[in-house]
C-alpha cells in the first residue's frame, strides 16, 4: 500500500519527516517528494506551496507518477463556525471551491458543469478518525471546508463563505486536491488544525500559530497511518 501525505507548506510536514527519520528525495516537476517505508507502508510524501492549482499539481503527480493509493492532506485553516478555536480540529466531510463563481450564467457558486459543488472526503478514514481521535484523547469537529485562493482575513467575506456553502473553516488547498482524489477514485482525508479566525487579526494569528497547530494536525495524520499500518 502506498500512501501519500500532503500539506501545502514547508511546516504542516516538516513534523512528519521528523517522526519518520529517513527518507528519499526526489526533485521532480518544480517540487521535492520524500518517499519512505514506515511501519510496511510505502509513504510519498510532498508539500505542494499554497493554493489550488499548486495542490492540483501536487496531488495528481504523488498519484499518477508516484503511485499513491490514499492521500491524507495534513494543515491549517481559518475557523468559519465559532465553535473552532486556534489548535481545534477539523475533518473535512466534503470540499467545495468558494471562488469558483460563474454564477453569471444561473449556476450556484462552486459550480461548473460537469462538475459539483461538494466533493466528499472517504467515509471510512473519516470513522477512522473517530477511533484516533478517542485514543489520543482529542475532540476532532467534522465539517464542510470551503478552499479559494485567497487568504481570507475578513469578516464579511468569511460569513459569506459560511452562509453560501455551509462551510466550517476556510483554506487554499483541500477543495482542489478532492477534485483531483475524486477524478482519480483514490480515498482522501483532509485535517486542518485551526490557525486563525479569518478575520481581521487572522495574518497576525496565522503567524503566531502556525507552527503549533501544523504540528497538532500532523501528530493526529501520522496516528492515522498508525491504524492504517494495523
Ligand atoms: N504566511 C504565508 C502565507 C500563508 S497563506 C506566507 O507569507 O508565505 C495561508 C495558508 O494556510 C494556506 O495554505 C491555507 O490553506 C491556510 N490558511 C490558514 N488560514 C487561512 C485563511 N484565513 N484563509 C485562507 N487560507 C488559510
Amino acid at each position: 500500500m502506498k500512501i501519500a501525505i500532503m500539506g501545502a507548506m514547508p511546516e504542516e510536514i516538516s513534523p512528519i519527516l521528523e517522526k519518520i527519520g529517513s527518507y528519499k528525495t526526489t526533485n521532480y516537476a518544480g517540487n521535492k517528494y520524500y518517499e519512505a517505508s514506515y511501519k510496511g507502508i510505502d509513504l510519498i510524501i510532498a508539500y505542494s506551496k499554497i493554493g489550488k492549482v499548486f495542490s492540483t499539481l501536487t496531488a495528481a503527480t504523488m498519484i499518477e507518477h508516484f503511485g499513491a493509493q490514499k492521500l491524507l492532506f495534513s494543515g491549517v485553516a481559518g475557523a468559519i463556525s465559532p465553535t473552532l478555536k486556534v489548535g481545534d480540529l477539523i475533518v473535512a466531510t466534503k470540499l467545495s471551491q468558494h471562488d469558483l463563481d460563474i454564477t453569471a450564467f444561473g449556476h450556484p457558486y462552486g459550480y461548473v458543469p460537469e462538475g459539483a459543488v461538494f466533493i466528499e472526503a472517504d467515509k471510512q478514514m473519516i470513522e477512522m478518525s473517530k477511533d484516533v481521535a478517542k485514543s489520543m484523547g482529542k475532540i476532532v469537529q467534522e465539517g464542510i471546508i470551503a478552499t479559494g485562493d485567497q487568504f481570507v482575513a475578513n469578516e464579511d467575506r468569511k460569513n459569506w463563505i459560511g452562509a453560501t456553502f455551509n462551510a466550517d473553516a476556510l483554506e487554499m488547498e483541500g477543495g482542489s486536491v478532492a477534485v483531483v482524489c475524486n477524478a482519480l477514485n483514490i480515498p482522501f482525508f483532509i485535517l486542518r488544525a485551526i490557525s486563525d479566525a479569518a478575520d481581521m487579526d487572522a495574518s497576525f494569528s496565522f503567524d503566531e500559530f502556525l507552527q503549533t497547530s501544523a504540528k497538532e494536525s500532523a501528530e493526529f495524520v501520522m496516528n492515522m497511518v498508525d491504524k492504517l499500518a494495523d
